[in-house]
Formats: C-alpha cells, sequence, structure tokens
C-alpha cells in the first residue's frame, strides 16, 4: 500500500522534460537524522522490463520503512567532482528502494547502495513517467568546457538517436551510468577517466563504471567523423553488457560495436568508415587464427580499429543471409539476439549455436573461404538500424 501511494505521488507531479538528462552535480541522497527524512535527487521507478511504464522523477522525499541492507562504507575519495549526483531505483517488482549513495548533511554518515521499504512519500519535486518500450536507462552527461557546442549538440542528437533505436532498459543493477566527454588536448575531468571505453573502477566501496568519451584534438582539426561515431561505439557496448557478461572476450563484443558504429555513420552521415577506416587494417591473422580474435591481447597488433572484429562479423552476416534470413534479420540476430540469449564466457559457444545455427567451429573455419577484404560484405546503405532493433 505505501509503495502504491509512492507511486501516485511520483505520477500526479508536472512533467518536466528537461529533467531527462541531469547536466549538473547537484547533492546525491541526503538523510537527516533530526526529521527521519531521505531527499533522493532524483530517482527511476520501474520493474526491469520494457513492458511497463516507468517514472523518473527529482528532489523525492521519503522515509525510510525498513531497511534491508546498509551498503557499504563510501568514503568520498571515490566520489569527487564533476562525478554527477547518482540516480537511485525504485524496483515496482520487489518494491525496494536502491540509493546509490546517502549521506547525512555533515557527511559523518556516507553508504553506498543502501536498500530500504519506502515507509511514506512526503512530496516530489517533478516527475515524468517513460512509456512502456521506451529506453528508461539513465545517462547523467559531465560534458567538458573544452568541447565545442557544435561536438555537444550533436552528442545529444546521437545520444538521443541511439536510446530510440536501441533502447536499453533500467533493472535494479543496470540502470545509470555516468558519461565523460573532453577534448583530448586538455585535462581529464577525473584523474582516473582516460580513452574511449566503458570503464570501471571501486574496490572495498562498490564497484561503478562510467563512459569515457576521450575526444582527440585532431579529430576535430581534421573533421575525423570518429569524434562522433565513437559515440554509439560506446553506447552500443552499455547496451550489450545490459545482457551479456563475457568480459575479457574481444571479437563478439567489438566487432559488432564497431560494426555499428558504422552502420550509425553510414546511415546519419553518408560516410563508409567500413572502407576507409577499419578494412584498409585488414591482417590475415583474421583468416589464418579466427580464435585469437577471442582474445585482446593475441589480437592487439593485428586487429587495429578492430578490422579483424570487423570482418569476423559481416563474414556472420554473410552466413546469416546464406541460410535464407534477410540482411536486416541477419542483422538483429547478431546485434540483438545474441544478446538477449545473455551469453557468459561459460556457455557462449551454445549460445551461438542456438542463436546462429552453425557452430563456432565451423564458423571459424569457413571464414578461410573469404578474401581478406570487406568487399561484398558491407551492409546496403539503406540498412536503418532501427530495423536491426525492432520486429
Ligand atoms: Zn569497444
Amino acid at each position: 500500500m505505501k509503495n502504491i501511494l509512492f507511486l501516485v505521488t511520483l505520477i500526479v507531479s508536472p512533467v518536466f522534460a528537461h529533467f531527462l538528462s541531469i547536466t549538473s552535480a547537484y547533492a546525491d541522497a541526503i538523510y537527516d537524522p533530526a526529521t527521519g527524512t531521505i531527499t533522493l535527487t532524483s530517482v527511476l521507478a520501474g520493474d526491469g522490463s520494457s513492458q511497463t511504464e516507468s517514472i523518473y522523477a527529482t528532489n523525492v522525499q521519503v522515509t525510510a520503512g525498513e531497511i534491508l541492507s546498509m551498503g557499504k562504507a563510501w568514503p568520498p575519495y571515490i566520489h569527487p567532482s564533476p562525478w554527477p549526483a547518482e540516480v537511485d531505483f525504485y524496483d515496482m517488482a520487489t518494491q525496494e528502494l536502491k540509493i546509490s549513495y546517502i549521506r547525512t548533511p555533515d557527511t559523518s554518515i556516507e553508504l553506498n547502495d543502501v536498500v530500504i521499504k519506502v515507509g511514506s512519500v512526503l512530496g516530489a519535486g517533478f516527475s515524468e513517467s517513460i512509456s512502456a518500450g521506451v529506453a528508461d536507462y539513465k545517462f547523467r552527461y559531465v560534458l567538458d568546457e573544452s568541447l565545442p557546442n557544435e561536438w555537444k549538440n550533436e552528442f545529444e542528437i546521437i545520444m538521443n538517436n541511439l536510446q530510440r533505436d536501441i533502447p536499453i532498459y533500467a533493472k535494479s543493477e543496470w540502470y545509470s551510468m555516468p558519461i565523460f566527454a573532453w577534448k583530448s588536448d586538455a585535462e581529464r575531468p577525473l584523474p582516473f577517466v582516460s580513452g574511449g571505453c566503458i570503464c570501471g573502477g571501486g574496490g572495498e566501496g562498490g564497484h561503478f563504471r562510467w563512459m569515457s568519451l576521450e575526444i582527440s584534438a585532431s579529430e576535430f582539426e581534421y573533421n575525423n567523423i570518429h569524434r562522433y561515431s565513437l559515440v554509439p561505439h560506446e553506447y552500443f557496448h552499455v547496451y550489450q553488457l545490459s545482457h551479456v557478461d563475457l568480459p575479457g572476450f574481444k571479437w563478439l563484443m567489438e566487432g559488432p560495436a564497431a560494426t555499428l558504429e558504422s552502420i550509425y555513420v553510414q546511415e546519419h552521415y553518408g560516410i563508409d568508415y567500413f572502407s576507409t577506416a577499419q578494412g584498409p587494417n585488414l591482417s590475415e591473422q583474421v583468416r589464418e587464427n579466427p580464435s585469437s580474435y577471442e582474445s585482446y591481447s593475441a589480437s592487439r597488433e593485428a586487429d587495429i580499429n578492430y578490422s579483424g572484429s570487423v570482418f569476423m562479423t559481416l563474414v556472420l552476416s554473410a552466413e546469416l543471409q546464406k541460410q535464407g534470413l534477410s540482411e536486416v534479420e541477419a542483422h538483429r540476430k547478431i546485434f540483438r539476439d545474441f544478446n538477449l540469449a545473455k551469453p557468459t564466457l561459460e556457455n557462449w559457444e551454445a549460445k551461438f549455436l542456438e542463436v546462429f545455427l552453425i557452430s563456432v567451429d565451423s564458423f571459424y573455419s569457413i571464414i578461410k573461404n573469404y578474401e581478406l577484404s570487406y568487399d561484398g560484405l558491407l551492409p546496403s546503405e539503406d540498412l536503418k538500424i532501427s530495423q536491426i532493433f525492432s520486429d
């Protein structure tokens, strides 16, 4: 009943679309021992599925009911500025509120991942409902001043396109991530953030992840499309990571991400990044020893700009089309269905066979039959990402 009240309170609040993205850091959740009130900077309420509406609200005040987990001590040094305020998650299925980071006003208590039942809801600032089937995973942007406004504007457009076409759904352990973007000739936003990656860190206080977009200054100088294509590449890794558990496994993670990156720039900018930036780096190693592309270290020198991982992805698509699938269906199997099958390091070969109807060994031996070139393998120019991810 209390939980129903919690939702009703959120739903009746006004909708303010600009709260869709949090661009500046405020305090996180604050527990005031004097009044027993918890103020949540922002909270996402959902059930972990794409089937129901979610609610996003800011400045929500609640009291705690039962405390299910006290979380872990979270010393301030792992939460430095400009790390953006955390989002909390109310799981409508289990009716539990997970507070990412909570502190008292005097910071005498700082905890990570506290889980409570909500006592009562005292009020909310603003809220919006997110329709079923619309991405509710929350990215928190930290876009450095060193980036031109043109880049920042384009970044927002790209993120909106990606969230529309490749929706990522929030769930209890996976609902929000900061994105740090800056120009490479400026100072890093935080000492531990560098390069282009989905990176992780943390320790005793808990694990945390972020997206790092270090945009090379030379890419602005030479108008290199990679300054934008990095965004769909890294975004797709977040989509993958919401389903798969393949740490350290290379080609099935990087091949689709780098291929999707090229499909994105083909669809939105009319640029053939496959032929200009990836294909020229192809190495014979991909035909001679494709299994070496399972490992980052074993293929590091051969797989420049993921040329070989992309080649394997393109060959897989070609083989699926030989089975009778359309181009869109073949891409859907690779980019969506394989991920939805939740492959892990233990079961990925079985999942590969189940989804693609070809064993990994057969696939690896077929690669030798292909010329070392992207010729004849490139996706059609009219292939759209939205087609790949919808039925
Ligand atoms: Zn990558």
